[in-house]
């Protein structure tokens, strides 16, 4: 009997049984659960939710037992809390009441309100404002593999991108790297990725496409192979499952391939810090020293632009070209750049309303974007033998006029973002809203005036009409005066008391409240048919304003480049067919922002690598700039594949087909990264992957492990990569003993970056210069770091004490065994091995103690005498 009692009292609620269903229907998801005004998180949900926003957690009834946690967020402020539940992590789905409670009434008093999951908000696809960074594209990625291949599929449903390619192995995560993508998905583990087992099929991925795109056949858009439809088929399925009923945009799929652009793998861009800093932030990256542009679109395109240099010549030169027209002309560019600056962002506008997710203030956007489009067509269409890049773009600037025009009639200037409220139909467009919102005008002052006789007629000075949403218009009066109006022949008729005041209606009252709301309401439905109407004649366009809204963009990121060369005093390269790398006067952005703003100079150096001199061994003092020379050539090759100018006085280079950089072990250990495992393994894949086109930057490489095995290491590195890979390489290295590598290694030359000591102090002068460095310096720098005297001292006195050891051994030798610091250090020896065999011959259990004291001492001078 007890037992079937504790059934009985933890069945669930009707209302928490229909909360538990929808939650089991989404999976790993927060479940907001719509209730009135607010969405409710419960059980574990409320827990994590609590934690996350700092929200109070309550508790509701209870289940099986237990109080229910509980806590909830307000509709009004809902998109906060959701852009920081996702930032966290979190994939959060959205339960609607789809039905008002008066109708769940009619189906019974005690009926639940129906309610669906409408949408599964997570980090990939995003179209609000409110959760998107204007600056940066927001991917989501599905990967699939067959056989050898995997295929990418990746989307920004802000703005309707899509794209589909298909990579080897070894170039996915370098395809990752790229994307950056706010969210993967995977039909198998895969490191960073949601694992989904269903919808990567690519038959169905092939018949949806070509449906959705109204196509017999996906030749037009590219060629795309099975691994490439497989994922399409994944992310499609996948977005069937977040976006619900509302299909999110998706322009035409554009074929990619991995040998469209400069291949940069995950480790190369964040040692290059191309778009992010080592501290995690933009500010401090490649790509915020280089950014003027004035548009969220532009600032998007410039870092996709960064993030994937060209391997195309002529493309590379069609966007030099449109860089330089801006250039030159100063008035140009300013004028440019001032009408960009007042430009919407008309794709994510696009995106929204292809969404259902958009409002009025969405069309206002494109109806203002799409004018101003047509100004800059105007201005640009007058240059006289204009670059092809530009000529290709200004089509696009054009040929919406109809839509303006349409839009411009249609809507006030400035519509509300939500149309709940109505009020964002211009006047004069449609004379049936306009003759219902005449009469909805006369209602109110109709109501006005009644307010004025009210007044006279009760003799209350103080008596309001007022309105609200559940009373609608009433009469108020402080409850000291209510008992006027209660009196039967007053007119008045009660409706609530309040602490304070009490609340009437009255029959003209009414009537006129009656033609208020009427009216109202039929102005609000015939404006949101109007909105449906103009959203769906917009839609229409959809791929022509898409369009036009990327020439936008590339504009703006060619005015932006502009402006960045003028200001930084930059040049445009030369790309040529054979593998030269030649800079001039060559500069590190980002480190010569940081040092002019400290008040210094940054020291500009030249990088000469050719046919017989294609690996430089670059040594000097630590500080000395070694890093700083290695990046900024590195710098200097994607800027000039991405099509901008360069900071340097010239630059002539060959197509870089793939770009490494690593970094020895140490000087990444502060960031917890790169271990020395790490470190072999990378080297391993540029060793595996460089070609003669590729550019590598090593940077003390070996230096985490022991001294011998860390020299052993570089130095096999160093001739795997002049005879083998035969690439273009900057070798920064504190190990001297590789520049012996000169002797035999044909086309590796050495240099290093100058110091000096002066009067006992260290002069650090940034400047590079041919052959070996004299010396180290360390002692020195470690001086300039505060180093207690003390400790340095004996550090110069053990330093002394290894050079003379290497002065001893004399000879230069090629084999390794013979290298001084590796013949210094076996000197010493025999005299490790005549302490070890002192030891070795004592017998401590007969020794009496006298003699185990004689032999402490013995062993003692033996270490003594053994030096160091
Ligand atoms: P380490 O061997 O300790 O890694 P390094 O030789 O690689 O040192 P960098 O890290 O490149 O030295 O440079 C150290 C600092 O010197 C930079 O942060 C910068 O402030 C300054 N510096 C480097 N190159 C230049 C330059 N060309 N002109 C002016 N200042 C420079």
């Amino acid at each position: 009997m007890a037992t079937a009692r504790a059934r009985t009292d933890s069945a669930p609620t009707p209302m928490m049984a229909q909360y538990l269903t929808l939650k089991a229907e989404t999976e790993g998801c927060l479940l907001f659960y719509r209730m009135g005004d607010f969405f409710e998180l419960f059980f574990d949900d409320a827990k994590i939710a609590a934690q996350c926003l700092d929200i109070a957690l309550t508790a509701r009834g209870e289940h099986e037992g237990e109080p229910i946690p509980m806590c909830g967020v307000p509709i009004h402020a809902a998109e906060s809390y959701l852009a920081r539940l996702i930032k966290a992590g979190h994939r959060v789905a959205i339960a609607e009441q789809t039905e008002s409670p008066a109708e769940a009434r009619k189906r019974g008093s005690k009926s639940v309100v129906n309610r669906a999951i409408v949408r599964v908000v997570t980090a990939g696809t995003l179209t609000e404002e409110a959760l998107l960074d204007s600056r940066a594209a927001n991917w989501l990625a599905a990967v699939a593999r067959t056989g050898e291949r995997y295929g990418l599929a990746a989307a920004d449903i802000s703005t309707g991108r899509f794209e589909l390619s298909s990579v080897p192995a070894a170039s996915l995560d370098a395809e990752l790297a790229r994307l950056a993508a706010a969210e993967i998905i995977a039909a198998e583990p895969l490191p960073g990725a949601q694992e989904r087992r269903t919808g990567f099929d690519s038959l169905a991925a092939e018949r949806r496409l070509k449906e959705r795109f109204a196509v017999a056949t996906l030749d037009g858009f590219g060629q795309f192979d099975r691994a490439a439809l497989c994922a399409a088929g994944g992310l499609l399925a996948y977005l069937d499952e977040v976006a619900r009923e509302s299909l999110p945009f998706l322009r035409p799929p554009v074929s990619r391939s991995a040998g469209d652009h400069m291949m940069i793998d995950a480790a190369t861009r964040e040692s290059l810090e191309l778009t992010i800093s080592a501290s995690g932030t933009r500010a401090g990256s490649l790509l915020a020293c280089v950014d003027r542009t004035v548009t969220g679109a532009g600032a998007r395109l410039l870092a996709a632009d960064l993030g994937a240099p060209l391997l195309e010549r002529l493309r590379i030169e069609a966007r030099l070209d449109l860089v330089g027209l801006f250039e030159r002309d100063p008035g140009l560019r300013e004028w440019a750049r001032r009408q960009l600056r007042a430009l919407p962002d008309i794709g994510r506008s696009l995106g929204r309303l292809a969404a259902g997710r958009g409002g009025p203030r969405d069309l206002a956007q494109l109806r203002d974007g799409l004018s101003e489009a047509r100004r800059l067509h105007d201005r640009l269409a007058e240059i006289v033998d204009p670059p092809v890049l530009l000529a290709g773009l200004l089509p696009c600037l054009t040929g919406h006029g109809a839509l303006v025009d349409l839009l411009s009639r249609a809507l006030v200037p400035s519509p509300p973002l939500d149309a709940a409220q109505g009020g964002y139909i211009a006047e004069g467009f449609d004379s049936a809203l306009d003759a219902l919102r005449a009469t909805g005008g006369e209602g109110r002052r109709a109501i006005a005036a009644l307010e004025a006789r009210y007044r006279d007629q009760t003799g209350i000075s103080v008596l309001k009409i007022r309105h609200n949403a559940v009373l609608g218009y009433h009469i108020e009066v402080p409850a000291r005066h209510a008992d006027r109006l209660m009196a039967a022949e007053s007119g008045f008729t009660h409706r609530q008391t309040l602490a304070g005041v009490v609340r009437f209606n009255a029959p003209d009252l009414h009537e006129q409240a009656m033609r208020v709301t009427q009216a109202g309401s039929h102005a609000l439905a015939a404006e949101a048919e109007h909105l449906a109407l103009l959203v769906a004649e917009a839609l229409g366009r959809a791929e022509a304003i898409a369009a036009a809204a990327d020439s936008l963009a590339r504009l703006d990121v060619a005015a932006g480049l502009a402006e960045r060369a003028v200001e930084g005093g930059w040049t445009r390269p030369r790309l040529v067919d054979d593998n030269r790398f030649e800079i001039e006067g060559g500069r590190h952005p980002v480190v010569e922002d940081a040092v002019r703003g400290a008040g210094g100079r940054f020291v500009a150096n030249d990088c000469r690598l050719l046919e017989d001199s294609r690996l430089w061994l670059v040594t000097g003092p630590n500080m000395g700039g070694k890093s700083t020379f290695l990046r900024q050539n590195a710098l200097i090759a994607v800027l000039a594949q991405a099509g901008a100018y360069v900071p340097a006085v010239s630059a002539t280079l060959g197509l870089v087909d793939r770009l490494f950089s690593r970094v020895g072990a140490s000087d990444n250990l502060a960031r917890g990264r790169s271990t020395f495992m790490v470190e072999m393994v990378e080297t391993a894949a540029i060793l595996a992957q460089a070609s003669p086109r590729s550019f590598v930057i090593l940077d003390e490489v070996g230096r985490g492990t022991s001294t011998y095995d860390g020299l052993a290491i570089a130095w096999a590195v160093v001739e795997a990569i002049h005879d083998k890979s035969r690439c273009r390489c900057l070798f920064a290295t504190h190990y001297h003993e590789l520049t012996r590598l000169a002797e035999r290694l044909d086309a590796l030359t050495l240099h290093h970056v100058r110091a000096r000591e002066w009067k006992g102090e260290l002069v650090l002068l940034h400047e590079l210069a041919p052959g070996p460095a004299d010396r180290s310096y360390g002692i020195a720098v470690a001086k300039l770091a505060g180093m207690p005297p003390d400790v340095l001292a004996r550090a110069r006195s053990v330093l002394a004490k290894l050079e003379e050891g290497r002065a001893a051994t004399g000879g230069i030798a090629a084999g390794l065994d013979d290298l001084p610091l590796f013949a210094a250090a076996a000197r010493e020896e025999p005299q490790a091995d005549a302490l070890h065999v002192a030891l070795a011959e004592v017998e401590p259990d007969s020794l009496s103690p006298r003699e185990a004291l004689e032999t402490l001492y013995r062993l003692k001078r033996l270490q003594a005498e053994e030096g160091l």
